[in-house]
C-alpha cells in the first residue's frame, strides 16, 4: 500500500499537523504522522465527496474534505496523482484538455475562429441591429455632433450660387420621395479647406456637399448622382453602423451625451468613421443607380465623376483635405458596376 506524507489544516487554526494519506477502496484514508506504528485515524472520507485541487507542474495538491478539514500533500513525482487516477479520481476536462496540446491548438483555433466570426458577422450584425432601432431622435442627435466638430474646424459656408444649389435641392427632393419615401434627410452645402472634393452621410440623414465637388463635377446629373449615393447610405444608416462597427459604443455614447468634440477633436477622426466598407460602397451605389433611374437620369455622369475624381487623387500628395476617393473608396468593382449600368 502506497502512502504519502503531507499536512492537515483542521480548518479553525493555521497549524500544519503532518500526516500520513493513503487510499483504500475508493476511500481517502488521514492518519497522524506521530512516530508510532499505526498513527490515529483522523479522517476517512468516500473520493467521490473530496475535492482535488487541479495539478500544477509539481506543486502540492490540495485536498478539502467534507468535514472542512484540508491536506497539502507534495507530489513531485505525481505518484499521488496516479494513485488519484487509478481510484478514479477524474480530472475536470479543462485540466484534460490543457495537457494534450493538440487539444488547446483546437481550442486555440476554435476560439479565433468564433472571434473572427463575432467581429465579421456578429458586430456588422449588431451594428445594425443597434442602427435601425435607435430612436431617430437620438440619431439625429448624434448628426447634429459630428456636423458641429466638421463646422467648428473644418468647413465655411457654401459659395456655390443659390439658384444651383436650390436646383439640385429640388431635383434631389423629387428622386429621394421616388426612391425613399418616409426617409428623413437634410442637404447641407459647405465648402471646406482648398476646396475639399466631398460629400458625406452623417447620421440623422444629414448630407453634407463641398462646394469643391459641386464644382470639380461641372455636371448636375453627376452631383444628383453623387447625392443619391449619400441618400443610400442614409437608408442603409451606414454611418451610424460604421461609427459603432469601428470606434464602439463608447464614441457613440459620447456623441449621444457626452462632449463629442473632445473625444474627435481632430477631423480625420470624424471623417475615418464616416469611411465606408466596399460593402456598404456597394449598396449605396446601388440605391443611386435606382435614384438616379427614377428621374431617367444615366449613370454615365456618375461614372465619368468617379473616374475623374480618381485620376486627379492620383496626382495629388497624401496629407491633403480627405476628398470623395479617401472616403470613398473608389474600386475597380464599383466602377464596373457602373460601366454595365450605363450599357
Ligand atoms: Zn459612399
Amino acid at each position: 500500500m502506497t502512502t504519502f506524507s503531507g499536512f492537515r489544516f483542521d480548518g479553525r487554526h493555521a497549524e500544519a499537523v503532518p500526516v500520513i494519506v493513503h487510499i483504500d477502496e475508493g476511500e481517502l484514508i488521514v492518519k497522524t504522522a506521530d512516530g508510532t506504528v499505526d498513527g490515529t485515524l483522523l479522517d476517512r472520507d468516500r473520493l467521490d465527496r473530496v475535492v482535488v485541487s487541479e495539478p500544477f507542474d509539481r506543486a502540492p495538491r490540495l485536498v478539502w474534505l467534507p468535514g472542512g478539514a484540508a491536506l497539502e500533500v507534495p507530489d513531485t513525482n505525481r505518484s499521488f496523482a496516479q494513485q488519484l487516477r487509478r481510484s478514479g479520481v477524474e480530472l475536470s476536462l479543462a485540466v484534460r484538455l490543457q495537457q494534450r496540446w493538440p487539444a488547446v491548438i483546437v481550442a486555440l483555433a476554435v476560439i479565433v475562429a468564433m472571434l473572427g466570426l463575432f467581429y465579421f458577422k456578429g458586430l456588422p450584425a449588431t451594428a445594425r441591429w443597434l442602427a435601425f432601432s435607435l430612436p431617430p431622435r437620438l440619431e439625429a442627435r448624434m448628426g447634429e455632433q459630428v456636423l458641429g466638430v466638421l463646422d467648428k474646424h473644418y468647413m465655411r459656408r457654401s459659395s456655390v450660387d443659390i439658384e444651383r444649389r436650390t436646383r439640385l435641392a429640388n431635383r434631389f427632393a423629387l428622386a429621394a420621395a421616388a426612391t425613399a419615401p418616409g426617409v428623413r434627410y437634410r442637404l447641407e452645402f459647405r465648402a471646406a479647406g482648398n476646396d475639399g472634393i466631398n460629400a458625406m452621410a452623417l447620421p440623422g440623414g444629414i448630407i453634407l456637399v463641398l462646394d469643391g465637388l459641386v464644382r470639380f463635377a461641372g455636371d448636375e446629373d453627376a452631383v444628383l448622382g453623387v447625392l443619391g449615393h449619400e441618400l443610400g447610405h442614409v437608408v442603409n444608416k451606414h454611418s451610424v453602423r460604421q461609427v459603432l462597427q469601428s470606434v464602439g459604443v463608447g464614441t457613440v455614447a459620447s456623441l449621444l451625451w457626452g462632449d463629442f468634440s473632445g473625444v474627435a477633436a481632430s477631423v480625420p477622426v470624424v471623417l475615418g468613421m464616416l469611411s465606408y466598407s466596399r460593402e456598404f460602397e456597394r449598396e449605396a451605389d446601388e440605391f443611386a443607380i435606382a435614384f438616379l433611374r427614377s428621374q431617367h437620369v444615366s449613370a454615365r455622369p456618375l461614372y465619368d465623376f468617379f473616374v475623374k475624381v480618381r485620376r486627379w487623387q492620383s496626382r495629388l500628395e497624401d496629407g491633403q483635405v480627405p476628398d470623395f476617393l479617401a472616403t470613398h473608396p473608389s474600386t475597380d468593382e464599383r466602377l464596373d458596376r457602373l460601366r454595365r449600368e450605363i450599357r
